[in-house]
């Protein structure tokens, strides 16, 4: 009898010695279960969106297609007009609005959709235009330009927009095809000389 039990006990310790420390004597003692914390989300060192916007902003400017008028239509230079968004925007800060008119002041972001367009309408199809108008100058008080969803074409191709222009209506078809839901020129309310794209808000 007693030889069993030794043996036994011989069996069990060489039982636990190859156990790697986990019988149960040696675990320490469970946790009781908490709810893992919420991952905490990875700061990102750069802003895609600021740091891409800046680049299409920057090719913007350069585009030998595309003009930037640098006065509002009205003929204020206030460092709202459409050269001054583009070069604000391409050095990674905001947009400035005017201050005049309806127009509110304060300063807007450009969405990338509208920056990526204006080269889509130059590089794609091929338009040389003037651009009048982005975030800046005086337009209806609630107007798509003011949140930087907008923007006034009224040269194309070396013509005045207007009904004789032969271009304009295939530029306002791009620029649905792009996503602008509120596209308007002539024959449309205020819109006789010039084209005006926006995005939905
Ligand atoms: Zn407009």
């Amino acid at each position: 009898m007693n030889i069993i039990i030794k043996s036994l006990t011989i069996l069990a310790a060489a039982a636990l010695s190859t156990s790697c420390g986990s019988f149960p004597g040696s675990k320490p003692p469970v946790k009781p279960a908490t709810p893992a914390p919420a991952p905490t989300p990875v700061k990102k060192i750069t802003k895609p969106t600021i740091s891409s916007n800046a680049a299409l902003a920057k090719r913007v400017l350069n585009h030998p297609k595309i003009t930037l008028l640098r006065k509002q239509v009205s003929g204020r230079v206030d460092g709202a007009s459409s050269y001054h968004n583009i070069a604000s925007v391409a050095r990674g800060y905001s947009a400035k609005r005017s201050s005049y008119g309806n127009a509110p002041g304060g300063y807007t972001k450009l969405r990338s959709q509208m920056l990526q367009t204006m080269l889509y309408l130059a590089d794609t199809k091929g338009y040389k235009y003037r651009v009048t108008s982005i975030a800046g100058g005086s337009h209806s008080r609630t107007s798509r330009h003011y949140a930087g969803i907008a923007f006034d074409v009224d040269m194309i191709n070396g013509r005045k927009v207007g009904y004789s222009n032969p271009y304009y209506k295939a530029l306002m078809r791009a620029g649905r095809a792009k996503g602008a839901t509120e596209v308007l020129g002539p024959g449309d309310r205020a819109h006789s000389s010039h084209v005006h794209i926006a995005w939905p808000r």
